[in-house]
């Protein structure tokens, strides 16, 4: 068991208690399970000792270890599968861990009213399976799909490839069920087509990241499946070129179902990674794809002339879908091939990623990759670019030395100066990864005094204790 700041009788009395309300097996207390569940996939942020995890199975459960956690004084860290991108699952000292890995039921599929309920531990990639074999679609897909939860993309708003056209996980969230700090369970939402009663409390939910309540139920909307894609691929000479390309695609009407952008470091990694026959010469790539049936090859044919408009010194199509689905398999590889990247870019695989996620217009894009190769020179840092384009939402990856603290500071000095440009060039600090530990400071400056008075008002009115998820996002 970890280090409490409860004198020893007290933890006794709620471990007792967490065991009574949830059974011992689930009450984890094993120093070696604790530190699994200390921290998310965010590189060099800080994470603590959870003095246990809680496994609960249901809403009521949930709603004991929260009302637990109050009666003691014990902060509680909600964890889905632990695949954040900013530190907002990170363990905190002394806190009760409360995983939602357990409540994993999808509870209902309405073909007719086109929405699913599912508990918040159901893996998105166990939704979509569901929701296909009844001909529907469940479009937020971020790169974590196979992995991450539902309730975790809910409260960190997730994106994913296809929200340039579909839209992000917010726009498909119609109803929540939130166990508040006060432990009472809150409904909020609707599953009817329309209804605008009230407040929309559950956008307020919606990438809230743990700090205003424990989600315990989502009911989302579904789509139709969409008609099969077709796929080209488009080669730049620089990032900034294919910015410019993205800008011109959406300056002419053209609606991608796919747009995302490579550059050369990406590339390489991942053929490192993955041998796939990458173009690992090429400065800048952008996939793009189109699901509009039978105009389909009309508007792949739009998209091609737009890109060498722009300037592409190649553009070809995707011969066939197992050529599609290997070139999306090959940018959902970016992550953990960048992971390996890093790792072996310094000696005794040191190398650790600075994960930016910045937003931009996307009239500033072409800016504001010249800028991150600027910025990249002057810090004397190595940063690799991916991200969906098409929504202006990038993520330069920051290469660092964690032994070396020179290197390290160059790298926190390369993150700062890209976010600086982001927020200039009209942008937000965060596309999607959410705010966690990573970008507090920089959400103050990106809302200002009276938007931090605001979100501390509604963090105090819901949580007036702070015990849930505190320190993050404010
Ligand atoms: C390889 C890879 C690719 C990725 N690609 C994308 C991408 O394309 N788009 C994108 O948006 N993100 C992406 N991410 C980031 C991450 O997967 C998402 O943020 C995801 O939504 C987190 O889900 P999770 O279940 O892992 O949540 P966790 O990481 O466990 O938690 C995330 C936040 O949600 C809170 N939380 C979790 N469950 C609940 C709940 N039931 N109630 C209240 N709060 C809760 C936590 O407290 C924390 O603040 C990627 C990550 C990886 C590793």
């Amino acid at each position: 068991m970890a280090a409490s700041s409860l004198p020893d009788d007290l933890l006794d009395d709620l471990l007792d208690d967490l065991r009574d309300a949830l059974g011992p097996d689930a009450v984890l207390t094993d120093p070696d399970l604790l530190r699994a569940y200390e921290r998310d996939e965010a590189d060099l942020c800080a994470a603590g000792t959870p003095l246990a995890v809680t496994r609960p199975r249901s809403t009521d459960e949930v709603a004991a270890v929260v009302r637990a956690a109050g009666r003691y004084g014990v902060p509680v860290v909600p964890q889905g599968a632990r695949t954040g991108l900013a530190g907002a699952a990170n363990a905190i000292d002394g806190a009760l861990v409360l995983s939602t890995t357990a409540m994993d039921a999808i509870l209902e599929i309405d073909p007719v009213s086109r929405i699913a309920r599912v508990q918040p531990g159901v893996i998105n990639a166990t939704l979509s399976a569901a929701v296909t074999q009844q001909g529907l679609w469940y479009p937020p897909d971020p790169g974590s799909w196979e992995s991450s939860t539902i309730g975790g993309n809910v409260a960190t708003n997730a994106g994913g490839m296809c929200c340039v056209k579909y839209g992000v996980t917010s726009e498909y969230v119609l109803g929540l069920e939130v166990v508040l700090a006060s432990g009472e369970v809150l409904r909020t939402g609707r599953r009817t087509a329309k209804g605008v009663a009230g407040y929309d409390l559950t956008r307020l939910f919606v990438g809230s990241e743990g700090t205003l309540g424990v989600i315990t139920e989502v009911t989302v909307a579904l789509r139709p499946a969409p008609a099969e894609s077709l796929t080209l691929v488009a080669v730049f000479g620089s990032t900034a070129t294919a910015g410019e390309a993205v800008a011109r695609i959406a300056a002419q009407g053209l609606s991608p179902s796919l747009l995302e952008l490579l550059d050369r470091t990406h590339l390489v990694a991942i053929e490192a990674y993955r041998p796939m026959g990458l173009r690992t010469d090429a400065e800048a790539l952008l996939l793009a794809a189109v699901d509009t049936g039978l105009r389909a090859a009309a508007d792949l044919a739009d998209l091609a002339a737009v890109c060498e408009a722009a300037g592409a010194e190649e553009v070809y199509a995707a011969t066939d879908a197992v050529e599609a689905a290997a070139l999306l398999q090959a940018r959902r590889l970016a992550h953990p091939a960048m992971e390996r990247y890093a790792a072996e870019t310094y000696p005794g695989g040191n190398g650790g990623l600075i994960i930016d996620d910045l937003a931009v217009p996307r009239g500033a894009l072409a800016a504001l990759l010249d800028g991150v190769a600027r910025i990249a020179a002057e810090c004397e840092v190595p940063i690799g670019v991916v991200g969906h384009a098409g929504d202006g939402n990038m993520h330069p990856n920051i290469v660092v030395d964690r032994a070396d603290p020179a290197s390290l500071e160059r790298g926190r000095r390369a993150f700062d100066e890209i976010m600086r440009l982001g927020l200039d060039l009209g942008g937000t600090c965060t596309g999607e990864h959410g705010v966690g530990l990573l970008k507090r400071d920089w959400l103050a400056r990106e809302i200002g005094p009276v938007g931090v008075r605001v979100h501390q008002a509604i963090k105090a009115a819901l949580d007036p204790a702070g015990l849930l998820n505190p320190g993050k996002v404010l």
